[in-house]
């Protein structure tokens, strides 16, 4: 094991201080140097109109390709990232991402193709998207595909869009949506924003909903359950087919957060389960890098029902001909410019074809295993929120400190100078102080070992030291910032002045 950091000798915290580019550089530095050319050089202003030409720009770093490079390399290593360490975010599947996907994502034919070549000049990239299409509904046993939506959040908002056209069609939107408490915030914000009224169904005592809870909530206002399975305590819903049963005797719909699809992918499919729409984060479960803001990718899944519902255009095949079609006059619209995010979807195709069936499979089986190895390692020193085994992530509380005065935040914190990334923390609500964890399949148990007894050795600091870990993080750049200013009061441009 690595061994636990100490508080900082002096100087330690500013070994890495990068300042910003513009404070760097003099004056006429340039990044590089050519021969003289023999074209007489001309005039500008003579060319183009006066209000178009600017004279300097107002702080511009001038700097060598050395600086340049230095100055990128030393902030990149400000980061921690799925390639540097663990990243054992909860619901986010932080995952290892393989090299190749990102060669074939910018193989020249598919990474210059401009959105507008007509659908005869680009078959390969048509049939690439059908054929991605086609493997996402295999995987999750839905219709009909649309690979549009540029993110999970805007999956799920495609998805109640679908669902209000498909009860608008029936003659009423109806009017409410059913959430359990324990769900991702974008789940009531996507039903907010189709004009629903949300009502939030309680979890049980165990986690899990109960088809009696969604019974004693649904009547004829309820337009869609919106349910995530496994759900965000990483638990799979038991009663999932008794509930998707209640909705579709009322008229209501389904509607499944397939965030978790990497806990199912290749054993079980929301299909099956009577889903009737879900989103997939490509970026999650396909291994495309992610965090930061995307880009990423979230197609939506259909049944049949809601088909003629999709955004358009959709690619329709006619005699080995590729083509984009607008022939949908039920269609919600488009929800994204083209195609949606192109890039991120040849990823996902490439890990698809390269990991075959039953390498998806074996991947949900090892995400599971590696994240009920984390939680029996453990369960004796950090309180479980639940008892049941768990699906792809763990979930704790820090119950078991409260005396000590340490908070789940300053675990996160401390983590850092164990050299690996925090967990999920204080998500999902509905467990005091959580630590969510969600290892993914890709690390090793040697890993694993390293990150639990990191865990371990943060419990005992808790029972000797804790004002310590009140003060952790000691090896990163900066400690502990301000968490709500950059968000409150961002300042998106820099000047000179605003450097010392
Ligand atoms: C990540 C996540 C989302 C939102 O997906 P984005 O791609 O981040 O927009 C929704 N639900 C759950 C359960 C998630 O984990």
């Amino acid at each position: 094991m690595k061994t636990p950091a100490r508080p900082p000798g002096p100087g330690k915290r500013t070994v890495l201080n990068e300042p910003l580019i513009s404070a760097r550089g003099s004056v006429g530095r340039v990044g590089y140097a050519l021969p003289r050319d023999d074209i007489p050089e001309r005039d500008q202003a003579r060319d183009l109109p006066a209000a178009l030409c600017r004279e300097a720009l107002d702080d511009f770093p001038e700097v060598s390709e050395g600086e340049v490079v230095r100055h990128f390399t030393r902030l990149s290593q400000w980061n921690m990232s799925a390639a540097t360490t663990l990243y054992p975010l909860g619901s986010c599947t932080m995952k290892y991402n393989p090299v190749v996907n990102e060669y074939m994502a910018r193989l020249p034919g598919l990474a210059q193709l401009h959105p507008l070549t007509p659908d005869d000049q680009a078959q390969g990239a048509l049939m690439l998207l059908a054929e991605l299409e086609r493997c996402l509904a295999e995987i999750s046993g839905m219709d009909a595909i649309s690979l549009q939506p540029a993110a999970g959040a805007q999956g799920e908002l495609t998805g109640m869009k679908l669902v209000r056209a498909y009860h608008q069609d029936r003659g009423t939107p109806r009017k409410k949506v059913l959430i359990p408490a324990s769900a991702h915030g974008t789940n009531p914000a996507s039903a907010a924003l189709c004009g629903y009224d949300v009502a939030q169904v309680a979890t049980g005592a165990d986690g899990l909903l109960s088809a009696d809870a969604v019974a004693s909530c649904t009547d004829a206002e309820v337009a869609a359950l919106m349910v995530t399975n496994p759900n965000t305590l990483g638990l799979f819903e038991r009663e999932i087919l008794r509930i998707t049963d209640v909705l579709h005797a009322h008229g209501a719909l389904v509607y499944m957060d397939g965030a978790n699809l990497n806990a199912l992918m290749g054993v079980a499919k929301p299909g099956h389960m009577g889903a009737d729409v879900i989103q997939f984060n490509l970026h999650k479960t396909f291994s495309t890098p992610h965090g930061g803001g995307g880009p990423g990718a979230g197609p939506v899944g259909v049944k049949k029902i809601l088909e003629p519902y999709l955004p358009i255009p959709r690619i329709v095949r006619q005699n080995d001909t590729w083509s984009w079609s607008d022939a949908a006059p039920k269609s919600i619209g488009r929800v994204r410019s083209f195609y949606g995010n192109f890039g991120i979807l040849v990823r996902a195709y490439a890990y698809i074809l390269a990991m075959g069936g039953d390498g998806l499979t074996h991947a949900t089986r090892m995400a599971i295993l590696n994240a009920n190895y984390l939680r029996k390692r453990l369960e004796s020193v950090y309180t479980l929120a639940t008892q049941e085994p768990c699906m792809h992530e763990c979930v704790f509380s820090d119950r078991s400190f409260h005396q000590t005065g340490v908070k789940t935040l300053d675990i996160a914190k401390r983590l850092l100078d164990y050299g690996f990334y925090a967990p999920t923390i204080y998500f999902p609500l509905v467990v005091s102080g959580a630590l969510m964890i969600e290892p993914t399949e890709t690390e090793t148990k040697e890993t694993l070992d390293e990150f639990a007894d990191a865990l371990l050795a943060i419990a005992q600091e808790i029972t000797d030291q804790p004002d310590l870990l009140k003060q952790a993080p000691f090896t990163t750049p900066v400690s502990r910032l301000d968490e709500t200013r950059a968000a409150r009061r961002p300042v998106l441009r820099w000047s000179r002045s605003q450097d010392s």
